[in-house]
């Protein structure tokens, strides 16, 4: 089982399709403890990827991933444009010049998205943010690839453990983004970023199985 750009742009269209699907929970997740965009930002967003994916195809892993983030940053105001733009900019160093990516380096490319969330954003686990979806994502696809499991379990563990990761969300206190300037009120509602996160590997496991 191997990840191609065509591959690749499946997962990103399956992502879109989620985010459109979900912008009004996105949205109202973001209103309660930011400013109500969270859905339209990333929505916006992803319709401007995949228009320019569809335009022109690009022809490796790390050429989609890099088009990806780099529309992200232009068209996503906001923190979570610059902050999931970093990530499918660190991604696309990880994958090199690879024409597909086996599952190890899927795992280390996402390895690097993480670090560029925290690169770029500070984040650190219980913050409340979508770092708390990814890190324990990224752990356990780690983990089960290390225990020899197929890609697709790996892929599965890391959806249970976003979905996980997400939840646990619910009664931390926000220590950056706008959801910190409520301090103790921000505990009690789930996280945007870290919900749009968990769409994003829900979308992988959905598409990049084989
Ligand atoms: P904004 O807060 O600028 O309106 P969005 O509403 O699109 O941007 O995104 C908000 C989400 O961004 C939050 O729910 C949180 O998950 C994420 N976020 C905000 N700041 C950070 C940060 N410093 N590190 C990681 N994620 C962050
Ligand atoms: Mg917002």
């Amino acid at each position: 089982m191997s990840v191609d750009a065509a591959a690749l742009t499946a997962w990103l269209t399956e992502f879109a399709r989620l985010v459109e699907t979900h912008r009004e929970l996105l949205t109202d997740l973001d209103s309660a403890i930011g400013d109500a965009d969270h859905g339209s930002n990333l929505d916006r967003g992803m319709k401007a990827v995949l228009a320019t994916l569809e335009k022109e195809q690009p022809a490796t892993p790390a050429a989609v991933l890099k088009r990806t983030g780099m529309t992200l940053i232009s068209t996503v105001g906001g923190a979570s444009g610059p902050l999931y733009g970093t990530a499918f900019l660190r991604m696309a160093t990880a994958a090199g010049d690879d024409e597909t990516l086996d599952p190890a380096t899927f795992g280390k490319a996402l390895r690097a998205a993480l670090e560029g969330v925290v690169a770029r954003g500070k984040a650190v686990a219980g913050d409340k943010t979508m770092y708390d979806a990814l890190a324990p994502a990224v752990d356990a696809l780690e983990g089960a690839l290390a225990d020899g499991q197929p890609f697709a379990e790996a892929l599965d563990a890391a959806v249970r453990a976003a979905e996980e990761g997400r939840e646990a969300t619910i009664p931390m206190v926000a220590r950056k983004g706008r959801a910190s300037y409520l301090g103790e009120r921000s505990a009690g509602h789930q996280d945007p970023g870290a919900t749009s996160m968990t769409f994003l590997l829900a979308a992988a496991a959905g598409t990049l199985r084989g």
